[in-house]
């Protein structure tokens, strides 16, 4: 199996044309209601459907800075696909697909013209390039506004770039969208650490108007499972075991491998071991999937509740399914054990089954935790002002939506607890844009007013 290779295949243009055919361009559409960012699917459907590319990205790119990524990895089951009429009498319209289609013909034909202003109503500062920096910097650039973004990586994505494999998202499909933003004229500064480079106080004192953080929740959470070392009674935590890898710092190795910036051998996972993954989000799943390409054995996902309860989409699962990754159900690992070198040979997995439960030894080389991720501190203990609740996650209020307890200073997706998929950190920090441009208007007046009566 090609570890980079795209799984899906796209639609030709005549497989597009004919797919969007069957659109009833419903009065009530309640794909769009589906859709987090209101997405004008049934009007851009007509648009391709006549052959309109031009007028059919045009539509799409007035609600989304992201269609090529919102094309292949939004949950379109749950969302837009899953409410289509269509299903009631046969099958939904491939919306994802048809995306995906009109973004990726757009790329080839260039036919995205961008009504571009005058950057004169204010400067904002966006800290990290992810879906919700994306969001946030495309929908303020088109009102007006200069927009810097703070970029902790040395190129634009965030976790789309280092969280979501090259099999479902390729990379360039992604620097791809970032361009598009330095068309609308969003100026990228890479490799700027927050709280180590600069504050946030820094760029308040430089004159930006305001500052959004859309930094994600970087701190993987870990489980504290027992690590047993053979011949003797010295008993560790997981967090010691060099076997026991965080999903997330997998996944960005296995990019970095891809990119030829590290070697095969420098990826935690042997050919031939046998993996377990703790979790069943899209994260657990991403990493399995990849364990299975990088050469595994076995892998195993090991979750504590029932299919039902699982957070991956039902299509990943099934994805995975049919690629060798097995799945273990209201199980939990609750012991592991080292041979004499340190080196992880076993895992011991509960498994509950109603009132019954039985202990299982697995072997295991390896284990991928996804368990989950707060926000790193690293802003609330270099800003003055800015709360966090009880987790760790930043403090922000309804009016003007998004903005933290400090003055300025807004925040959405991940770090504001507002964790869900790439398409709804994008909704929210939509909304977010929009609390910007309210406070920076409205302080904008207020100076005006009091200029004029001093
Ligand atoms: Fe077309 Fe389905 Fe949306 Fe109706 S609900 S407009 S058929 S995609």
């Amino acid at each position: 199996m090609d570890a980079c290779k795209e799984i899906n295949e796209s639609y030709t243009l005549a497989e597009a044309v004919k797919e969007a055919q069957r659109c009833l361009r419903c009065k009530v559409p309640q794909c769009k209601a589906a859709c987090p960012i209101s997405n004008e699917i049934p009007d851009w459907i007509h648009e391709l459907k006549m052959g309109n590319f031009g007028n059919a990205i045009h539509i799409i790119r007035s609600k989304s800075n992201l269609p090529a990524v919102c094309g292949r990895v939004c949950a379109h089951e749950r969302q837009c696909e899953g409410a289509c009429v269509l299903n009631k009498t046969g099958k939904h319209i491939n919306i994802g697909k048809l995306e995906r289609f009109v973004a990726d013909f757009d790329a080839e034909a260039g036919l995205t013209h961008f009504d571009i202003l005058p950057k004169t109503r204010g400067k904002i500062a966006v800290i990290g390039a992810g879906p919700s920096g994306i969001t946030v910097a495309g929908d303020l650039s088109r009102n007006g506004f200069q927009v810097d973004v703070f970029e902790i990586e040395s190129q634009a994505g965030g976790m789309l770039m280092y969280g979501i494999p090259d099999y479902r998202l390729p990379k360039d499909v992604v620097l791809r969208e970032a361009k598009h933003l330095e068309v609308l004229g969003v100026n990228f500064l890479f490799n700027r650490h927050i709280g180590i480079d600069f504050t946030i106080d820094d760029l308040l004192e430089k004159g930006y108007d305001a500052v959004f953080l859309g930094i994600g929740s970087g701190k993987p959470r870990v489980l504290d499972i027992p690590v047993t070392k053979s011949g003797s009674t010295e008993t560790s935590n997981s967090p010691d075991c060099k076997d026991v890898i965080l999903a997330t710092h997998f996944l960005r190795k296995v990019q970095l491998c891809h990119e030829g910036l590290i070697e095969r051998e420098e990826l935690n996972i042997n050919d031939g071991d046998k993996v377990l993954v703790i979790g069943c989000g899209n994260t657990a799943i991403d990493a399995a999937r990849s364990a299975v390409r990088i050469g595994a054995r076995t892998v195993d996902i090991v979750y504590h509740r029932d299919i039902d309860r699982m957070a991956a989409l039902r299509s990943e699962y099934e994805d995975a399914l049919s690629e060798g990754v097995r799945f273990n159900w209201n199980a939990s690992v609750v012991e592991v054990h080292t041979d004499s070198n340190d080196n992880m040979y076993e895992a011991v997995v509960e498994i509950k089954d109603g009132e019954n439960v039985t202990r299982t030894v697995y072997p295991a080389h390896k284990i991928l935790m996804a368990v989950g991720a707060r926000p790193s501190t690293r802003i609330p203990n270099t800003t003055h002002g800015i709360e966090v609740d009880e987790k760790g996650f930043i403090i922000t209020q309804q009016m003007p939506y998004g903005m933290t307890t400090r003055k300025g200073v807004f925040a959405g997706g991940d770090v504001a607890n507002r964790q869900a998929t790439v398409v709804h950190a994008m909704a929210d920090a939509k909304k977010v844009a929009e609390g910007i441009i309210q406070y920076v208007d409205a302080i904008k007046l207020m100076k005006i007013i009091e200029g004029s009566n001093s």
